[in-house]
This record gives C-alpha cells, structure tokens and sequence, in this order.
C-alpha cells in the first residue's frame, strides 16, 4: 500500500491553515501545519514533506524567501513547492516563477484548481524524499542558510553581470578577451589564463602577458599542439598578447600543461584556458563558478565577434565589393606607417573613369554601375595581391602598392589603363560602349613625411587632374 502524502501548509493565518487542512484532508491527504516561512523550512527539512503549499506573505521568512531556500538544499530541492498568495500582480508571480516555485496560485482560484496542481506535481514528482533526518535543525541555522545562499546567488549574480558588461562594452574581440581575462584571472586565482576562437580554420589565441612571457613563437607551437589534442582542429593558429594586463612574470607558460574549457561559441568553437596556480582550490566551488560563468562569457565574446564583423562588413564597398573609402583610407595610414618606419616605399594610384556621366545618362544608371563593377575587378586584377583596391568616390579608385616605388607604379597604372581601353573587358548593353579611366600615380618619396596621407592623396589628384587636362585616358606622371 503507498503511504498517503503528507502535504506541508505554510500560512501565518491559523482560519487559512484551518480551511486548507479540512479540504485536503478530505482529499485523503495527511497535513503538516507550518505558521511563518522559518517554521516551514525546519519542518520540511526535518519530515520530508510530498509536498510544500505557501503563502506569500508571512512574518521571518516569506514565501519566496522559503521557496528559494527550498530549492537550493539539496534535501528539499526536489520537493514540488506551490505558492498560494492572494498576490496578482506580474512581478509577484514573476518572482514566484523564479524562486523554482513549481506552481502559482491565486487564492480565489477554487478548491479545483489548487487540488487538480497538487495531484498533478505529486503524479510528476520523482520517487519518495528520503526518511526524514533524526533531529529538528535548529532555527538559527536555517537563518544563517538562507543569507548564505542569498551572498552565493548575489556573488553568482554579480559575476555574470560584470562578465556580459565586458562584451556589451567591448570594442572588439581583442577588447572583449582582454576584458574576460582579467576577470577568469582574478576569479580562478590564476594569472595564466588564455582565450583561443577558431574560425574558418584559424584559431586566435589571446594570452596575458604573464603567460606568453617573451617566447611567442614557442607558445603557439605548444597551443597548437595542446588544442590540437583535444580535438580542436585548424590550419593556422595566432597568439595575440594583450598588452593591457599582466607583466609579473618573464617565463613563457610554454611548458606547462593548461587545462582547457569549451566555450559555447555561436559557429565557432571556444576555448579557455587555464594554467594551474600554486594556490589549492576547492574543485566544486571552482566547476560551479566556471559552469556558472561560461557560457556568459560565450555570449559576451559572440557579442564582440558580431562587432568586429559589421566593422569588416562596413569596410567593403556595396557595389563593387573593393574596400570602402573610410576602410581604403584608414589602411593607407597605416601602410604609410610601415613604410617610414621599414625604409620601404609605397606608391599610389588614383584612378577616375573619363566621362561617367555621359555614359550614366546615355545607358541609364544600371549599366553605370555594372561598368563600375567591372572597372574594380579589372582594377583588382590587374594588379598584385599584396595591394589594395578600394572606392576612393563615385567613379573614383584608390590603390596601394606598398613595396613599390615610383616608377614600377607608374608601369602598373599603364597596364590598368590598356586593359580598360582595350574594351574587351567591359560586357556591356551596347559593343560600342568604350571605357577608359585617366591615372595620377604618386610615392612617398616624393612628399614630406609630415601629413604624408594628405601630401600623398593631393600629389596624386593633381596628377590626376593633369591626365584628365591632357585629353584623358592616361598615366601621370
Ligand atoms: P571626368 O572624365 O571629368 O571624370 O567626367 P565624369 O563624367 O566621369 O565626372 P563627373 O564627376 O562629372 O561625374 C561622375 C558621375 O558619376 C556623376 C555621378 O552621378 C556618377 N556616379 C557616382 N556614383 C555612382 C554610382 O554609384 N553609380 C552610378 N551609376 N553612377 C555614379
Ligand atoms: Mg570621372
Ligand atoms: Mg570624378
């Protein structure tokens, strides 16, 4: 014979109790009576009740508070908890909903209700609690409980948040890990921590300073083969430092086993990685933290990748999928950059297609700008890998050419030039439509190293300008 379920009734209203106790009775049910939330959960630790129904509001602890409590002692965690308020307000049942309450009514609900949710939770619910424990827990211990538990879930909480900041906050993905890193650091007691993202068959990790040391080239040798191990597979692999942390330590982590963390990346795996600090650590405290925390920093890091990736989309030019101005622009800073400080030459190639608007307005817009995107793929291969092609305008090109020096520039804007003018590589509406594009060619030998970008562009337009003054459909110089 099953042995009758024993239902714990919470409420600081002795007629509440009464009224409830003679309907469940009825319904062949044994009662417990419990008059405040504290009272509650000593009881249902020390019995082991089917079943736990509470009011809300009660003195010491209220039904929320009891709830919570409840669901977190491993001893009641699996008890079925119905929350009986006469509360109807959204965030009440909201609240209710996250306590781990298993059902919320409303007091003037009916007799039905309350019983049809109690069969069903007792019908659901797993195999009887375990025999109740042999003494009552004093209450003073219960009190210091449920702070401690409220401290846990306001630590848990807090972590979480700081860790969704550091992406929501982020400017990239190399800025999101420098974020996340000094927080694992800080928070797994290990300064040796490491993010690896592999994508497109790369992987990037990004290491503090303190574990890469000054032995880079060794590291990503060693990653490779740690990742590789554990199954991560990739073509290339790249350590990034971050600057920004670390420093206390010169010796590279290249020899030391870490120990690696899947991250659950949207279509990309993630890894992180830790080093073992000479500190003990309390291994349940550190896998709850960790499987707390994770998959947080996986959104967080998918986050910033969103945000590096409508950067790099913002850097392609719509139409003619070449570079866009700002992003053309920005890497000619940099290109110039590197030549002053390598000793190289970069030379560049402003190129404007003659008379656009006449074949706008004698072809329409459409073919305009299918004659513009085929004047970026003749531009694009007609010219090395190493340079760059970007939309400097309208019918305007810009091309790098680092490595290169005034007059091998000069050659290649012929060739682009022929290429064009030869027509054959323009499919257009009418056979007779002829294109050709006018050519200022300009190195930064030619300027002053100061306002080099400016210098640079403005030779190369004046230049341009020539060619278009000197007929059109020509190199200058
Ligand atoms: P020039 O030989 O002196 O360079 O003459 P041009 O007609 O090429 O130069 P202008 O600057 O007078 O006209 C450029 C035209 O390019 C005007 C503009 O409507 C057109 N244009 C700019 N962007 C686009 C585009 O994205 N698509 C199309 N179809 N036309 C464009
Ligand atoms: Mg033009
Ligand atoms: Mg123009």
């Amino acid at each position: 014979m099953t042995r009758p379920a024993h239902l714990l009734v919470v409420d600081d209203s002795t007629v509440t109790r009464t009224v409830l106790r003679r309907r469940l009775e009825r319904a062949g049910y044994i009662i417990l009576e419990a008059c405040d939330g504290e009272e509650g959960a000593r009881l249902a630790l020390q019995d082991r009740p089917s079943l736990v129904i509470t009011d809300v509001e009660m003195p010491a602890l209220d039904g929320f508070q009891l709830t919570r409590f409840l669901k977190a002692e491993p001893e009641t965690s699996s008890i079925p908890v119905v929350i009986l308020t006469t509360h109807e307000e959204g965030t009440s049942r909201y609240w209710g909903r996250h306590t781990g309450a298993d059902a919320y009514i409303t007091k003037d609900a009916g007799d039905d209700v309350l019983l049809e949710v109690v069969r069903r939770l007792l019908a659901n619910a797993g195999p009887a609690a375990k025999s109740p424990s042999a003494g009552p827990a004093p209450s003073q211990d219960i009190v210091a409980r449920v702070v401690r538990q409220l401290d846990d879930r306001l630590l848990q909480v807090t972590i979480i948040n700081d860790v969704l900041e550091a992406g929501l906050s982020a400017a990239s993905v190399k800025d999101a890990a420098d974020r996340l890193l000094a927080h694992f650091s800080e928070l797994l007691d290990t300064p040796r921590v490491a993010v690896a993202i592999i994508e497109d068959e790369a992987a990037t990790v990004f290491v503090r300073r303190d574990v890469a040391g000054d032995n880079t080239d060794g590291l990503g040798t060693f990653l490779s083969s740690q990742l590789g191990r554990s199954g991560y597979l990739f073509a290339s692999l790249e350590v990034t430092v971050i600057a920004s942390v670390g420093g206390c330590s010169d010796e590279s982590a290249a020899n030391l086993e870490p120990e690696l963390f899947h991250l659950p990346l949207r279509d990309a795996a993630g890894v992180l990685l830790l080093w073992p600090s000479s500190r003990p650590r309390r291994a349940d405290a550190f896998s709850k933290l960790l499987g707390d925390t994770l998959p947080h920093a996986a959104v967080a890091l998918d986050n910033a990748r969103l945000a590096d990736r409508l950067r790099r989309l913002s850097a392609v030019d719509d139409l003619t999928r070449v570079a866009s101005r700002r992003a053309i622009l920005s890497r000619l800073a940099e290109e110039l950059e590197r030549a002053q400080r390598y000793g190289t030459k970069l030379s560049i190639i402003l190129c404007d297609i003659d008379h656009f608007k006449r074949i706008n307005d004698t072809y329409g817009h459409l073919v305009g700008d299918e004659v513009l995107r085929q004047v970026a793929q003749v531009l694009l291969s007609g010219c090395r890998s190493a340079d760059l092609v970007g939309r400097y305008g309208g019918e305007e090109f810009l091309l790098l050419l680092p490595h290169t020096a005034l007059e091998r520039a000069v050659s290649t804007a012929r060739r682009l030039q022929e290429k064009l003018a030869c027509g054959d590589m323009i499919e257009a509406a009418d056979p007779d439509l002829i294109v050709t594009a006018s050519f200022g060619v300009a190195c930064d030998e030619e300027v002053e190293t100061t306002r080099a970008v400016d210098a640079l562009l403005s030779l190369a337009d004046e230049r341009l300008y020539e060619a278009k003054g000197a007929g059109r459909n020509r190199v200058m110089p």
